[in-house]
């Protein structure tokens, strides 16, 4: 992998009580070497309840702490939503944006997204921000255009300075909680389609700055052959994440390829 650092996200979406994600995230951290700690960047997604408890279980380790979600206003009268400074005040230093549960499960536009992502950029924290075709836009052809247009669109206002607090998860839908993986040469093919168009709309420095992971089904088995791929940058991992075991042996996997 060139100069970008490895990072593995853990969405867990909406699992685990209190207990089990305290204990899921101290499982993880007694696993993990702090040698593929200092070669890895990790975060955890927990459900928005438990956020301070896994704050608190993970303060004095390296991993993160992020948001499924984030509001594209900054306060007031929007219930059920969670502020970029809320996400701040409950320990988190990034957010997922435009997860495909959201974009396609709530109907979440490109400009509704990229209103989250500009809040939560303005506010100070960093984004993941997740991007894929569905399978009737895959077999249809369209994959690379829907993918650059989420891309295009995602990031629409956002200046070059603040892209090295954003990441992009490529995330093909049909994926997803499905067990269906990319093969690790597709992977590669989008995410490189996805650098030559961050450099398109910024420039070569920057788009080749920008951490691409991937998303979709990955498990300890298919991580090492989607990691060792050039433009992957790590991995957004969904049900993998809820076993302690195997996500740290994906996270291991990442680590390694920044050695190589
Ligand atoms: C995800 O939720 O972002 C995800 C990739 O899920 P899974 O790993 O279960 O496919």
């Amino acid at each position: 992998m060139p100069s970008r650092r490895p990072l593995v996200g853990g969405n867990w979406k909406m699992n685990t009580s209190r207990a089990e994600a305290q204990d899921l995230a101290g499982a993880v951290i007694t696993q993990l070497e702090p040698s593929i700690l200092q070669a890895c960047d990790v975060t955890l997604f927990p459900p928005f309840p438990w956020l301070t408890a896994v704050a608190e279980a993970t303060c004095s380790s390296p991993i993160g702490i992020g948001g499924q979600d984030v509001s594209d206003q900054s306060q007031g009268a929007f219930t059920g939503q969670m502020s970029a400074a809320m996400l701040i005040d409950a320990g988190c230093s990034t957010t997922l944006v435009g997860h495909s549960e959201r974009r396609h499960g709530l109907g979440e536009s490109n400009a509704i997204l990229n209103a989250k992502l500009r809040q939560a950029i303005s506010a100070g924290l960093e984004v993941m921000y997740c991007v894929g075709e569905t399978l009737s836009e895959r077999e249809s052809g369209q994959s690379e255009d829907v993918v650059a247009m989420q891309v295009k669109e995602g990031l629409d206002g956002v200046p070059a300075g603040d892209l090295d607090r954003i990441s992009i998860a490529y995330e093909p839908v049909w994926a997803i909680g499905t067990g269906r993986t990319a093969a690790a040469e597709d992977a590669q093919a989008m995410h490189c389609r996805i650098r030559a168009d961050l450099e398109n709309q910024y420039d070569a420095r920057s788009a080749k700055g920008v951490r691409i992971v991937y998303g979709g089904s990955v498990k300890p088995s298919n991580a090492e052959s989607i990691f060792a791929q050039p433009d992957v940058d790590g991995g957004l991992i969904g049900g993998a994440s809820l076993d302690a075991e195997g996500f740290v042996e994906i996270i291991r996997a990442a680590a390694s390829m920044s050695a190589s």
